[in-house]
């Protein structure tokens, strides 16, 4: 049963909310790479297997840049 390991790892990965944000899943924003387009949810960095920089920013896996953090507006704006 050791797959179980792996998803007590995620499931602790997604403990950590930071207090009075938007939103109903603790995310403020999410992170892009503009050269590729790929974008991530803050808060789905580690679900999705992104790596990370020694800054913590995660890094584009189709060019390994470091990804550029835009911050949500607020609920509602779905653009
Ligand atoms: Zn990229």
């Amino acid at each position: 049963m050791g797959l179980f390991d792996t998803v007590t790892d995620v499931l602790e990965g997604s403990t950590q909310r930071a207090p009075g944000t938007a939103g109903d899943d603790g995310s403020e924003g999410s992170y892009w790479c503009d050269d590729c387009g790929v974008r991530v949810r803050d808060v789905e960095v580690d679900a999705e297997g992104f790596d990370r920089d020694g800054d913590g920013t995660p890094t584009c896996p189709d060019c390994g840049e470091s990804m550029r953090f835009e911050r949500a507006s607020g609920p509602g704006c779905a653009c």
